[in-house]
């Protein structure tokens, strides 16, 4: 199963790009950032931004994200709504861990200096070492960290163990790429059963669980468990993509005093966007039929 990338490489670019608009708040950082300013002086919604653009192989590029990356942190200190998201394959992994740490702790300084929060998103498997080894080295100095934990590895009930002794500030997800059954849950209801059961743990162990889901049923499931733990609405938020239509349930959240934070993503250019787009389609070809069932969403249900 899955689209080739070389399949989904024969797209036309208008085409991926019109597909994408709902999904990418557009070019240069100003149009991200108006984005999320907008998110909330509509609708209380809180943003995290990312800079498309990840899989960077050389050395000069990454330097030009790691600045934007930057200018976007001196935005962000008279914006509390606006936190950042920063990928290992945008920050120099392809060169080596400590170059890609070093990158992300620039960030992360900066961050500190301007009050907000950086989180480490997570990629596939072959990265998930690596990102939650970063994690923890930038934890201990910095408290505004937080990364992400895909429900669908087996792995990560022990990662979620391991953690336990820094509180932690977790994105929880089922997780966008395939992997293999040998390492990971295939079935989508199992992974979503996973996830509650280690939002428990994680609500046990005093951490900050950031649940990244648009499905309803999960969404009910998270607010009732976490109602019967009585975990405090501070400790806990829920995320979605922009784009994704679900603003009955946002609205409904942000009544109850519940915080709602979208992902908002920008490029520096359309190649940048597209492929990005690309990839996660050829990553995970469901998102095609997810677009089209979204714009039908709108289309009869422009509330929703
Ligand atoms: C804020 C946020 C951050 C994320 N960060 C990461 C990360 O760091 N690492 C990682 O591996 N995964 C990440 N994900 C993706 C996540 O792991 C899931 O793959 C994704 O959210 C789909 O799972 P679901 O729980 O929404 O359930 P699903 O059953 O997959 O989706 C439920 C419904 O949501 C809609 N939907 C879901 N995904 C999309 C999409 N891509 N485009 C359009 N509509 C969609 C569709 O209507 C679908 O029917 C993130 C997701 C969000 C919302």
């Amino acid at each position: 199963m899955g689209i080739n990338q070389a399949v989904v490489d024969l797209i036309p670019n208008p085409l991926v790009r019109a597909f994408a608009a709902p999904y990418v708040a557009g070019i240069g950082l100003e149009s991200g950032v108006d984005a999320a300013d907008r998110f909330f002086r509509e609708r209380k919604f809180l943003s995290t931004l990312d800079v498309l653009g990840e899989e960077l192989n050389r050395d000069e590029d990454v330097e030009t994200a790691v600045n934007l990356y930057l200018k976007m942190a001196g935005y962000f200190s008279s914006r509390p709504h606006c936190s950042i998201s920063v990928k290992p394959t945008g920050m120099g992994i392809h060169n080596s861990y400590e170059y890609c740490r070093d990158n992300v702790e620039r960030v992360v300084k900066s961050a500190v200096e301007h009050r907000i929060d950086v989180t480490i998103d997570m990629e596939d498997h072959t990265l998930t070492d690596i990102t939650l080894r970063m994690y923890r080295e930038l934890r201990e100095k910095y408290e505004n960290v937080g990364t992400v934990l895909q429900s669908r590895l087996f792995r990560t009930d022990k990662d979620i163990h391991d953690l336990r002794d820094i509180p932690a500030r977790i994105r929880l997800c089922i997780g966008i790429y395939v992997e293999p059954s040998e390492i990971a849950i295939t079935n989508k209801a199992a992974m979503k059963r996973k996830l509650l059961e280690q939002a428990g743990k994680m609500f046990d162990y005093g951490h900050t669980v950031e649940f990244a889901t648009h499905d309803e049923r999960t969404i009910d499931e998270a607010l009732a468990l976490a109602d019967r733990k009585g975990v405090a609405k501070e400790r806990y938020e829920f995320q979605f993509l922009m784009g994704v239509p679900r603003g009955k349930l946002q609205r409904q959240l942000i009544a109850d005093g519940i915080g709602v934070r979208l992902y908002v993503p920008f490029a520096n250019e359309w190649k940048d966007a597209s492929h990005y787009c690309k990839r996660r389609l050829a990553n995970n070809p469901n998102m095609a039929f997810y677009i089209l069932a979204n714009l039908l969403r709108k289309i009869l249900s422009p509330s929703a």
